[in-house]
């Protein structure tokens, strides 16, 4: 399928409807921060992906009760979607690795198959974006930065 004008933020809104179900029985409030309306260029599937698979990790390595805070900015050509949550983060040494196929991190209580972050960052590629990782500065939690440079994605 190819590469297609889409709203951001209906996306977003859909798949969090899905992730909402999730996070609901583990009283996770997932909020969202968004224009109106973010039209761009992309790959619908891989899209999806790319958000169920971050908005899925936030939930899941969120403590019971958490806050996943989810938003969308578009600033000159450049829009991110930034995925917080109020789980453990992840050691800066260790934020690269995690999107290694496979990779997990030791000593966790939640499954899973250390596929998704991989995933993630196929898909932010091949809607020309890139994902980056971060601590939160404000308390515990892990920071998702996915940007999209749109200054170039009219093809
Ligand atoms: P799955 O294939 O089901 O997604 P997974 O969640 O283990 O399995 P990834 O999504 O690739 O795999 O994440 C890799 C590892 O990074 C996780 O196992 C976890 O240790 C760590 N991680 C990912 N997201 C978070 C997060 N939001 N907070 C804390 N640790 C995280
Ligand atoms: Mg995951």
């Amino acid at each position: 399928a190819p590469m297609q004008p889409l709203d951001l933020v209906q996306l977003v809104c859909d798949r969090l409807a899905l992730a909402g179900q999730l996070a609901a029985a583990r009283h996770i409030e997932i909020e969202l921060q968004a224009p109106d309306l973010c039209a761009m260029c992309l790959h619908r599937e891989s899209m999806a992906a790319l958000i169920d698979n971050v908005v899925g990790n936030a939930v899941k390595y969120s403590p019971e009760g958490g806050r996943v805070a989810v938003a969308i900015d578009a600033n000159g050509g450049l829009i991110t979607l930034t995925v917080r949550d109020e789980g453990p983060g992840i050691a800066p040494a260790l934020q690269q690795k995690v999107f290694e196929r496979f990779y997990r991190l030791p000593d966790q209580d939640q499954p899973g198959s250390g596929l998704g972050l991989a995933i993630a960052e196929r898909a932010a590629i091949r809607n020309r974006g890139s994902i980056m990782l971060a601590n939160r500065d404000d308390g515990p939690g892990l920071c998702v930065h996915v940007t999209f440079d749109v200054t170039m994605a009219s093809g």
